[in-house]
């Protein structure tokens, strides 16, 4: 059930038997030049489709289609809410949701910046005696099928976006590498995401990605996560998993028994 296609008598009845709500959370940002700006928004969109068609009764929530996402900044189209900004605002839409009788809290998340952001708001809602659980559907997937494991645009995310519409894939560029240059020095060279190697070991110096790399997916931590290897087949079988996955864990999350609110509001 889509929140936004429910009355409130509607809610008023779901509330009188459940207390879950879905909320995805994605993010506007690049993926590289193969990608669209909107794939961490448009696969959980897909996600939460699949998981209504097996799980009628469940609510779920509008997508919020911006994120944290300050390091991706500078590549055209990307808008980030800042940590703070995605912070404020999911936890202003749960402490709503809450006061009419939501108790669980089920985040499907798209992007790995939104984490910080989520969990504060986590923690919020433990106090006040509920649940918030963070599925981010990519890390899970690879987690599940060690052979899906992904990263930033790489195979994982664009099978996902193949399985939505293949359309939104720039073919032309899915051979094109990751184009990662040393941009800090040759005896700090970049490694996964915006960590350096020094001396074996990985020295994270937060800085905008484009500073990294021309091309904008980022995956080489995950070794052979290349864009190319991604099908629509992989993709169309990852997300029915992931809707399977959360419906399954929607149904132990309600077995369970809320924690008690300590007066923390
Ligand atoms: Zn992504």
């Amino acid at each position: 059930m889509f929140l936004e296609r429910m009355s409130y008598p509607d809610v008023e009845k779901y509330l009188s038997r459940k207390d879950t709500v879905v909320i995805p959370v994605g993010s506007l940002e690049s993926h590289g030049k193969h990608m669209p700006l909107g794939t961490d928004t448009i696969i959980p969109n897909r996600i939460a489709e699949l998981l209504e068609e097996r799980f009628p009764d469940v609510v779920i929530a509008p997508t919020l289609p911006y994120g944290a996402t300050d390091d991706l900044r500078g590549f055209a189209g990307t808008v980030s809410l800042g940590v703070e900004g995605l912070r404020a605002v999911l936890q202003t839409i749960c402490d709503q949701l809450f006061e009419y009788g939501f108790r669980r809290f089920i985040i499907l998340n798209g992007h790995g910046g939104n984490v910080k952001s989520i969990e504060q708001v986590g923690i919020k809602v433990f106090e006040r005696g509920g649940y918030l659980a963070i599925v981010n559907w990519w890390l899970i997937a690879g987690q599940i099928r060690p052979e899906w494991k992904g990263g930033h645009g790489g195979a994982e995310e664009t099978a996902g976006v193949m399985a939505v519409d293949p359309t939104l894939i720039h073919s032309e560029y899915l051979t094109l590498g990751e184009c990662i240059r040393n941009d800090i020095s040759d005896e700090l060279p970049s490694t996964s995401w915006t960590s350096v190697e020094f001396k074996g070991g990985m020295v994270t110096v937060p800085r905008h990605v484009n500073s990294i790399t021309d091309n904008g997916w980022l995956a080489h931590g995950m070794g052979s996560d290349v864009p190319t290897n991604a099908t629509r087949e992989w993709g169309v079988e990852m997300l029915d998993a992931m809707a399977d996955y959360i419906r399954d864990f929607i149904g132990a999350l309600e077995r369970a028994p809320l924690p008690k609110a300590d007066g923390a509001k």
